[in-house]
């Protein structure tokens, strides 16, 4: 009883958007509304070490405050909000992508004047992965910005997603007056410094108020006209269409003048899913279920230098946690203690004994726990759908101090554990490769050699376009292909084989020549 009433209050969503669209700020108004208010300014400063990306240090000595806050939970009502951070920089999408499959929704923030950029297009594809509900709110209301019909149209069309608007701004910019609540038929004006509660906000119910009128001079006709167009011409919500991740209910505001976030946060709360069942490979799991299981969709490597230990990021899927159980290990077959592991209150500083089916815990190891691996209580399945990316940069590794290698290989491999980079040994050389997403990365993984394993080293680029992931059934075939192409095969940090290509021509003639392998461009979770 207590699960089902406990997996129920949860929502676990993530919020994407595009740099500066006001992810941030947004988070903490959440966090605000959800009395974490402790917690608001930490987002902040967090915010502003991982903009200093020439000054990596920063980023460093702000990573106590953004380990425990890529998972914030706190209380809204009588339900139970887990916001899971997506990283900022677009160098590091590939850890967002995979926060994306911890989720059961996503909130999708739009600025009003820039509309729907790159970014948000490439987020929106992986919600469509899963069917991912998403929440949208049109931020920055209080400066001029394009039309909200066009901004629909545009959301519309270049992602693929019905609108039902939901709040529908009164003005815009200098102009901007409020929302009307198309659901509830109530008018919020904006009164910039209020606004932050219900009780600090003048609302209307209806349209027909004198005062109302009054208070919206010309711009009450010009409202009155233009609800006539929007409700003859947009869709009504349909909490039916948004859960199966078809329509988007779209809320206007300004995050920073906290206007319009109540709107959203109530309609979130009410229409968001709960916990979802989930694909496992041999079956699906309701979150109902009495028995513990859980998938690893994040890992921070070094989160103490002094202990050289990881956090792997488990998001509960059933059953109930409780500190100290112990759970079996799918990939490795072995029971593992539970022990120590973190929880992620906003609010609330204690340690915390149990976790639900939607919460996210975080399990300290060294080194045993990989992205995608799956606990239970003894079953063996593994979830399926957490995506690994190929790399699409490459570099070798330059060592400063020749006889620092063993650090660098052992710096390299378990910098690759968090899965923005990945790490390759030629079989027929002694190089070091590693390979990324984005470029940023190497810059990345060149500090924290330094300042973790007191490694000196640089990335130098080198030939290779792009990395398959090799596979035979037949044996023989494999070994006939190994032999005959050893010089572009490598093997990464686990041990597969992968073919590293000078170019897509030879990759190309590579696949041509051997029908019997398989070429993968990603590496496969078991
Ligand atoms: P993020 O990169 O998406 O996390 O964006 P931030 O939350 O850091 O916001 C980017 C910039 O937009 C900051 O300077 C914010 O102060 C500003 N901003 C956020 N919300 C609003 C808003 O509603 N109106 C205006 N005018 N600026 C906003």
């Amino acid at each position: 009883m207590t699960q089902l009433l406990e997996t129920r209050r949860r929502r676990t969503f993530a919020i994407i958007s595009h740099p500066d669209a006001g992810k941030t700020t947004l988070t903490e108004k959440l966090l605000l509304f959800g009395g974490a208010i402790q917690m608001a300014g930490s987002v902040k400063s967090r915010k502003a070490a991982r903009h200093a990306t020439s000054d990596w240090m920063a980023l460093e000595k702000e990573r106590g405050i953004s380990v425990t806050s890529s998972v914030m939970q706190f209380p809204y009502e009588d339900r139970v909000i887990n916001l899971l951070d997506t990283p900022g920089h677009a160098d590091f999408s590939e850890d967002t992508y995979r926060v994306l499959t911890a989720v059961d929704s996503a909130l999708m923030v739009i600025d009003c004047a820039k509309g729907v950029e790159e970014r948000t297009i490439k987020l929106m594809e992986v919600c469509r992965l899963r069917d991912t509900p998403i929440i949208t709110f049109i931020n920055k209301l209080d400066r001029e910005g394009r039309s909200p019909i066009e901004l629909l149209d545009e959301v519309e069309s270049v992602l693929g997603i019905q609108c039902a608007p939901v709040t529908w701004p009164i003005g815009m910019g200098s102009r901007l007056k409020g929302v009307y609540h198309l659901l509830t038929n109530e008018v919020h004006l904006y009164e910039p410094g209020r606004n932050f509660t219900r009780q600090d906000s003048t609302i209307f119910t209806g349209l027909d108020h004198p005062e109302l009128r009054r208070r919206l001079g010309d711009m009450y006709d010009e409202l009155r006209e233009e609800l006539e167009l929007v409700l003859g011409a947009s869709n009504p919500f349909d909490r039916d269409a948004y859960l199966a991740g078809k329509q988007t209910p779209v809320f206007f505001g300004s995050a920073v003048n906290n206007f319009g976030v109540q709107p959203l946060l109530d309609a979130f709360v009410e229409n968001a899913p709960g916990p979802l069942a989930r694909a496992t490979t041999s079956r699906v799991i309701s979150p109902d279920e009495t028995k513990l299981t859980g998938f690893v969709f994040k890992i921070q490597a070094n989160m103490d230098p002094m202990h050289r230990d990881r956090v792997a990021f488990m998001r509960i899927c059933s059953g109930k946690f409780t500190a100290g159980m112990k759970a079996f290990h799918v990939r490795t077959r072995k029971e593992m203690k539970l022990a120590n592991a973190l929880t992620f209150m906003a609010s609330d500083r204690e340690l915390v004994e149990t976790a639900w089916p939607g919460d996210v815990i975080g399990i300290h190891n060294h080194g045993t726990i990989s992205i995608g691996d799956t606990f239970t209580e003894g079953e063996n399945l593994s979830f399926t759908g957490i995506p690994n990316f190929a790399p699409e940069l490459f570099r070798r590794a330059r060592l400063r101090d020749p006889l620092k290698i063993k650090q660098l290989q052992k710096g390299l491999a378990q910098l690759s554990e968090e899965g923005a980079t990945q790490f390759f040994r030629p079989l027929m050389s002694n190089d070091l490769i590693l390979g990324a997403v984005g470029v940023l990365q190497f810059d990345v993984v060149a500090y924290r050699l330094k300042d973790e394993y007191g490694v000196d080293c640089l990335f130098e680029t080198i030939g290779v376009v792009t990395a398959r992931w090799v596979h035979g059934e037949d044996e023989k075939k494999l070994a006939e292909f190994r032999e005959k192409n050893a010089s572009f095969l490598s093997l990464d940090a686990a041990g597969e084989l992968v073919y590293l290509a000078p170019t897509r021509v030879n990759l190309q003639l590579a696949i041509e020549r051997a029908p019997a392998i398989r070429f993968a461009a990603t590496r496969e979770h078991a």
